[in-house]
């Protein structure tokens, strides 16, 4: 993907962190066992930087989290 062309070509699914724009590549998928029942769920996109922090960020509160790829939504 060329940068130049990143406003041109909006991304199919684009990362979830705050500011960045970049191609999301999983998806996180995490429930709050405390307002989430059965199978509600919410998801995050992520790109390859931003997987770890957020991870870490629903891992810290104990919600259950799966990650997928994003041709797996
Ligand atoms: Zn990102």
């Amino acid at each position: 993907m060329i940068n130049l062309l990143a406003g041109e070509m909006p991304h199919r699914f684009t990362c979830s962190a705050a500011g960045c724009t970049a191609e999301a590549t999983v998806a996180l998928r995490w429930q709050n066992p405390k307002i989430h029942r059965g199978d509600r769920y919410k998801t995050w996109l992520s790109c390859g930087i931003h997987r770890d922090s957020l991870y870490s960020f629903l891992a810290d509160r104990n919600f259950a989290i799966s990650v997928i790829g994003v041709d797996e939504l």
